[in-house]
């Protein structure tokens, strides 16, 4: 089986290829619909994005003029962080829907536990009012999975002592020199899929020394070592481009990487 539709499984019971196609910074209109189109012929049956990237309509499009069908295709998308009261979620969840047009979705996300203008701020109390809200959407059949993303470990116990569903999945920053060793370790032993957003670091960490050395030993690529690295430590990569040559590098990630070259890009420290 290959990366783009090999899957892990939720909580739930609810499959998710193993590999995401990433849609931050890619502007709605052509650029996320002919990316996203791409994505989908090159084989990636997994897109995330989300209502902040303001590109759910291209996104949505691009999958119903793909000629993939729909079941096909697992489609994430996020409920703005700076969203707190259940109004607000039902109403933002009904706009994304309405946007995508591609009928259930398959993973709602509570974007970040705080806004992006006040990181860090505390909303227990809101996450716990908008979580509600997904498990009703999720009762109703409207979602297929929900989570959250940004939630550090005190933001998870808060919210699951408060409240039902387990979230089944939590997209957090994570690459290489960038582990996230106390929440991974959290979701793994309450069995919640840690997806890895960035995992090329925004880009970069396609310089960094120890990724060009496992790079060259393997005859990959930076941007393939780093993307397998997360297949290896069984966190889900979603790789963004609007390159098709990388587009399509970055879907070729089957070769396994060797114990040795996994413990050189453990040893990796920079901050990035
Ligand atoms: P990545 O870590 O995937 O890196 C993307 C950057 O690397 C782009 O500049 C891209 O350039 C470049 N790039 C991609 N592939 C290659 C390659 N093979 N060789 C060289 N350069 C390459 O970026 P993101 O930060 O966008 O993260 C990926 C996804 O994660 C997002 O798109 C989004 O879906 C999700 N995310 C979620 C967040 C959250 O809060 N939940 C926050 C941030 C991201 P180009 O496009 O020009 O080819």
């Amino acid at each position: 089986m290959s990366a783009l539709t090999d899957v892990f499984t939720l909580s739930n019971g609810v499959t998710i290829p193993k590999v995401g196609f990433g849609t931050w910074q890619i502007p709605d209109g052509a650029p996320a619909y002919e990316s996203t189109l791409e994505a989908l012929r090159v084989g990636y049956r997994h897109i995330d994005t989300a209502r902040a990237y303001g590109n759910e309509a291209s996104v949505g499009r691009a999958v119903r003029d793909s000629g993939v069908d729909r079941g096909e295709v697992f489609l994430t998308t996020k409920l703005p962080a700076e969203v707190k009261t259940a109004a607000g979620a039902r109403e933002a969840f009904d706009a994304s829907q309405k946007a995508l047009d591609l009928g259930v979705v398959d993973l709602y996300l509570v974007h970040a536990p705080w806004p992006w203008d006040d990181m860090g701020s505390d909303h227990r109390d809101g996450n716990v009012e908008v979580w509600k809200v997904l498990e009703e959407l999720l009762d109703a059949g409207r979602t297929r999975s929900i989570g959250v993303s940004n939630f550090d470990v005190d933001d998870l116990e808060d919210l699951t002592s408060r409240t039902d569903v387990v979230p089944h999945a939590d997209q957090v920053r994570w690459f290489v020199g960038n582990t996230q060793e106390e929440t991974t370790a959290w979701c793994r032993s309450h069995d919640v899929l840690v997806e890895g957003y960035s995992p090329l670091a925004t880009g970069g960490l396609l310089d960094d020394e120890a990724l060009a050395r496992v790079a060259q030993r393997t005859g990959r690529t930076p941007a393939q070592v780093a993307i397998r690295y997360l297949l290896e430590k069984d966190v889900l990569p979603l790789p963004k481009s609007t390159t098709p040559s990388r587009i399509r590098e970055n879907a070729d990630v089957d070769a396994p990487l060797s114990p040795e070259d996994v413990a050189e890009l453990d040893a990796v420290t920079t901050r990035r």
